[in-house]
């Protein structure tokens, strides 16, 4: 059933993460006024900068309230001092330290069960590659087009590190790397109902290290087991993570889901975002049985902070996954459709390269793109459907 308010905590984090929401909040006003739809906002303070001055992540009850939430939206966190990375103190809350803003991303991830982390990889048309510091047109936009599922919960993000000791010595720090047949089942599934519901290829790549890490071996032994028993039509596909790095950017378009754990997911999305004209367009979420966050999958990238400079078309596609799953989740069509139409006003605006910032070769600002992208969104609206708000 459609909700007459969705309500969207929204985690600015740090560095150019508060700068990206806001531009990605505009088109979420732009998606209100035209289709009808309503949001109500809950931000919440978080990351590095507030853990500077409260020696916490964010304030007390934060969770919960991400826990109430339709739908939590994050920029990134992040903060820096002197060019290094804050840190929460060891043992408190963690046992060891760790970058202050675990909170909100790894935290939420496995607090909310959000076990399903989702990262299209999509090129626009025009969307230039930046090599050697020239851009240039290198795929078709067509050519890519492919789905990184990456297991969210356990791998080597979340697992246990302990002392190492060597005759009552201390030698190093040891983190187990975990695969559950529980976390491993619910993922292979996930990729594999969503290679149905592509309805492209049908084919789902199991990316791990199979060959020398235990846990990978054991997640790609479940992957054969439930992809070949419970989805028979999907054609199944095998790669060790270093050698997927170099034909992910080789054959891209040999690609339709790829099924994946926690920290390979983290290192192939990221490498194939160059694919997709790089972070400034990758978005993700963050998929659990009835909850989900999104976020661009850009971290708070502290040296353009406060420059109106980088790239927000990341928050705004995350946006718009955000858009999608509250559609399908409600069954609300003024959601899909706004969805749909946001996507093509992406497209229009790169296509036409109507606000190309640095990353892309120009000069335009972060707030011009986004202005650009509500223009576009806007004009796909009869004026007279658009309400006005009270
Ligand atoms: P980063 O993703 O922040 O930035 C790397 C580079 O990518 C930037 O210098 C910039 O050149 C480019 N870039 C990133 N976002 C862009 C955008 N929207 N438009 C154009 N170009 C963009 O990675 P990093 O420098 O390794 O990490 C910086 C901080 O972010 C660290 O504190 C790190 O721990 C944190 N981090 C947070 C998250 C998260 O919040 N989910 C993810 C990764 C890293
Ligand atoms: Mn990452």
């Amino acid at each position: 059933m459609p909700k007459d308010s969705y309500h969207i905590v929204v985690l600015p984090g740090d560095g150019i993460g508060p700068e990206v929401i806001s531009h990605a909040q505009r088109i979420l006003r732009a998606v209100e006024s035209a289709s009808g739809v309503n949001f109500d906002f809950e931000e919440i303070p978080c990351g590095g900068h507030y853990y500077l001055k409260h020696e916490k992540e964010w304030p007390d009850g934060s969770l919960d309230r991400c826990r109430a939430a339709d739908a939590i939206l994050l920029g990134a966190v992040g903060h820096q001092v002197d060019g290094k990375d804050v840190f929460t103190k060891p043992g408190r809350p963690y046992p060891t330290s760790r970058l202050a803003g675990y909170a909100q991303v790894i935290g939420n991830r496995q607090n909310l069960d959000l076990y399903a982390n989702v990262r299209p990889i999509r090129l626009y048309p025009s969307v230039k590659t930046k090599i050697s510091n020239q851009f240039k047109e290198v795929w078709n936009a067509d050519m890519i087009d492919y789905v990184i599922v990456r297991e969210n919960t356990e791998g080597a993000y979340t697992s246990e590190t302990v002392d190492l000791e060597e005759n009552g010595k201390f030698v190093g720090r040891g983190t187990m790397i975990r695969a559950t047949r529980k976390a491993t089942e619910r993922i292979v599934r996930f990729a594999c109902n969503l290679a149905r519901d592509r309805n492209q290829e049908k084919r789902v790549t199991c990316c791990d290290k199979a060959n020398v890490i235990g846990a990978h071996s054991f997640f790609r032994e479940i992957f054969t087991e439930i992809a070949s028993n419970e989805f028979p039509d999907i054609e199944r596909d095998y790669a060790y993570f270093d050698a997927f790095c170099q034909w992910q950017l080789r054959s891209p378009e040999n690609y339709d889901v790829v099924v994946t754990t926690n920290l390979v997911g983290d290192v192939i999305s990221d490498n194939g975002a160059i694919a997709q004209g790089g972070l400034g367009f990758a978005a993700g979420g963050n998929i659990g049985n009835d909850r989900a966050m999104f976020e661009p999958i850009h971290g708070s990238a502290p040296k353009y902070t406060g420059m109106n400079k980088v790239n927000p078309t990341a928050c705004i596609l995350a946006c718009n996954m955000m858009l999608e799953w509250l559609g399908d989740k409600h069954g609300d069509p003024a959601l899909t459709e706004a969805s749909k139409r946001l996507d093509e006003s992406v497209a229009e605006v790169w296509a036409l390269q109507k606000a190309v910032t640095y990353d892309q070769g120009g000069s335009a600002k972060g707030s011009d793109v986004a202005e650009a992208i509500e223009e576009a969104f806007l004009s796909r609206y009869p004026v007279s459907n658009t309400k006005s708000k009270s």
